[in-house]
């Protein structure tokens, strides 16, 4: 993996090598790094994954993009840093480019995004009731494993996918079943993006097993602790055995990340936006 600064305009394709741009790598609360939304790109193909609520200001104002190029979405849980914005391209596609966007999505998650997060705001129209598939093309990623967790793949923009569920915020310690849906990646089996999760050691040693190609590791981070137990704490994540810190990147910080020295605790480093993450 190499990095490359950005330079003036945020790119949505390449010659076809797998990119990856963060248009922010904060938490919800911060306002100088503008939440954890990340751009995949290869070849003539992107995904954004997650839309929060700063999203679109970052992507006109910092990268001189327009955010009605965006065709293809991914979502990996209703908290408003990540999905905050995806009304406003909900609506854009309808009013301004005339075309559905691409949502790649489970079907629980569907059905969970619409009737409790968009609906609310969207499912009226003066064309009469507007349901999911009017503003939304689902694509579907197939289940490929239900224990210890579930899994889904997918091979969709020139990349494969595969979604693990994760264990983010939850009324019962400890438990998956009891969580609110959320989602990691794996990115052409090179990458691992957390998004937001507790720590969890045993799930990541088990993809860390079972994907042995896995490089570079971008891990959800609360530096101060404050939301354990809902977010990965900086000092559970020092825990990790040297070889895995060596790989990992750290994102969805708070300001308090000038307390830290990532590198100097044995992480890679913290992700960082204006920054291109290239893999061969
Ligand atoms: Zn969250």
């Amino acid at each position: 993996m190499k990095t490359r600064p950005f330079i003036s305009n945020i790119e949505l394709t390449n010659e076809g090598h797998l990119s990856l741009f963060f248009i922010g790598t904060g938490n919800a609360f911060t306002k100088t790094s503008f939440q954890t939304n990340l751009l995949i790109i290869k070849g003539d193909q992107h995904i954004l994954v997650d839309c929060g609520t700063l999203c679109s200001y970052a992507y006109e104002n910092l990268y001189n993009g327009k955010i009605t190029d965006i065709k293809n979405l991914l979502l990996t849980h209703p908290h408003a840093d990540h999905i905050g914005g995806v009304e406003e391209l909900a609506l854009a596609g309808k009013y301004i480019t005339k075309r559905k966007l691409n949502l790649i999505i489970t079907d629980e998650f569907k059905k969970l995004l619409w009737d409790e997060s968009l609906k609310g705001g969207i499912q009226y129209s003066e064309e009469g009731k507007m349901t999911f598939d009017d503003y939304f093309n689902q694509v579907k990623p197939k289940r490929i494993q239900k224990k210890p967790f579930e899994m889904f793949e997918i091979e969709t923009c020139n990349v494969n996918l595969k979604i693990f569920r994760t264990r983010h915020v939850t009324t019962k310690k400890n438990s998956l079943k009891a969580s609110q849906i959320s989602y990691g990646l794996i990115i052409d089996d090179k990458v691992l993006f957390t998004a937001d999760t507790q720590y969890n050691r045993p799930q990541l040693k088990y993809l860390l097993d079972k994907y042995k190609n896995i490089e570079v590791i971008f891990h959800d981070c609360d530096i101060k602790g404050f939301s354990r137990g809902v977010h990965a704490a900086y000092d559970e994540l020092t825990t990790l055995p040297p070889e895995i810190k060596a790989k990992t990147y750290l994102c969805h910080y708070s300001e308090a990340v000038n307390t830290i020295d990532a590198l100097v605790d044995g992480f890679a480093g913290l992700a960082k936006h204006w920054v291109y993450y290239d893999f061969n």
